[in-house]
């Protein structure tokens, strides 16, 4: 990574605003959130927002956050730039929706089903020149501890122990050394025990977000039954053995000299952990207990993003504080540096949410 991305690789923040959804209609709910025709800008209450994008409400097609917010880290990845997507927002907002790891999603809407798409497009176009190797991990951080979603020792149990929820739930197999996030002398950072699928099609990464999307654990609180209190980590590592043929005249005659580049890079794809309050799943103290480690995540990834975007603080060199907790940890190589970050906010449109769809507005100013 001898170069600088091409344009400037701060963090951009887009809003995306779901509509209004059967419960919330059932209970008379209002529309509280107005976009600004043909800005970037949210209103709700008194309070005025702006940010890179704003999709929704309109029913803006799901083409056009693909193209605005993944597409130039999927061409990023090609020039071997890390990247990160993060959705955020409450429970039920809409980030599972807008990643695409929900259970049997086959949907193309969601950001990774293109993703993926793009991915294998380009490969397509590429590969008379380059040697490719593609790996997929899909992991979630829960209560500060790393669970591999692809693990093909996991066993997908039903678990109604806490809740009466009845749900696939990923199991640690005992006697198997806990994930570590490790980092290399050169800055990389690695995940030392979880599962590296190698995948040559877009079927066969397709079936690993499927089986990790399945494996992820739910809880139920009581603002939505497949709530998730983890935050899931879909990584696509890109590989390249690019073949330089570069023509030389030497001696009057052209040698053929072939040169080789390599480069490797990844995208994380992060559905993160519903940003509500523990107060507010009305819940046991389990529940809290995940409740405050998730906020200790959330909590960090702002800190860590809002140094990143603060041009002061970053040219003085002020420390980014990625050791605060595991997902910061683990997105350190991908969040910064010369790699690009997009955060997409997501919102429900109900007055009920309103004070939850202020936080998470706040939370994703403090990131620009
Ligand atoms: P979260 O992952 O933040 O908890 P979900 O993605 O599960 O939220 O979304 C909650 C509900 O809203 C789901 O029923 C989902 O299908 C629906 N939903 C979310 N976003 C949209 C959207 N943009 N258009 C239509 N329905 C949506
Ligand atoms: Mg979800």
């Amino acid at each position: 990574m001898e170069s600088t991305p091409p344009d400037d690789c701060s963090v951009k923040v887009a809003v995306h605003i779901r509509p209004l959804i059967g419960d919330e209609k059932i209970q008379g709910c209002k529309d509280c959130v107005t976009v600004i025709t043909g800005k970037p800008q949210v209103q709700i209450g008194s309070h005025s927002f702006t940010f890179d994008h704003v999709y929704g409400s309109s029913g803006s097609p799901s083409t056009e956050m693909y193209e605005e917010c993944a597409a130039p880290l999927v061409d990023g990845l090609f020039q071997g730039y890390n990247a990160t997507v993060l959705a955020y927002g409450q429970t039920g907002s809409g980030k599972t929706y807008t990643m695409g790891t929900g259970c049997g999603d086959s949907s193309q809407t969601g950001i990774i089903p293109q993703v993926m798409n793009a991915l294998f497009n380009k490969i397509e176009t590429l590969k008379q020149q380059t040697e490719f190797q593609i790996h997929v991990s899909f992991i979630e951080i829960h209560k500060e501890e790393v669970q591999d979603l692809l693990d093909p020792c996991t066993v997908n149990k039903s678990d109604t122990s806490s809740t009466g929820h009845v749900g696939k739930v990923a199991h640690h197999v005992p006697g198997k050394p806990p994930i570590q996030i490790r980092e290399t002398s050169s800055g990389v950072i690695t995940l030392a025990g979880s599962t590296e699928v190698s995948v040559s099609t877009l079927k066969e990464m397709a079936a690993c977000l499927d089986q990790g999307s399945v494996s992820r654990a739910t809880g139920s609180t009581n603002m939505n039954n497949q709530s998730s209190r983890s935050h899931a980590i879909f990584t696509i590592t890109v590989e390249q053995m690019r073949k330089i043929n570069t023509d030389s005249p030497e001696n009057g005659a052209y040698n053929e000299c072939l040169k080789e580049e390599y480069l490797c890079a990844k995208l994380h794809l992060v559905d993160l952990a519903g940003s509500e309050r523990a107060k507010r799943t009305g819940s046991d103290g389990l529940r809290f207990k995940e409740g405050v480690h998730i906020n200790k995540g959330l909590l960090a990834l702002g800190n860590v993003i809002s140094a990143l975007g603060d041009e002061k603080k970053r040219k003085d060199g002020a420390h980014v504080p990625y050791r605060d907790s595991k997902l910061t940890r683990l997105l350190q190589d991908s969040l910064g540096g010369n790699s690009r970050t997009v955060m997409i906010a997501c919102i429900s449109p109900a007055d009920i949410n309103a004070e939850e769809t202020l936080n998470t507005l706040k939370y994703a100013n403090r990131a620009r």
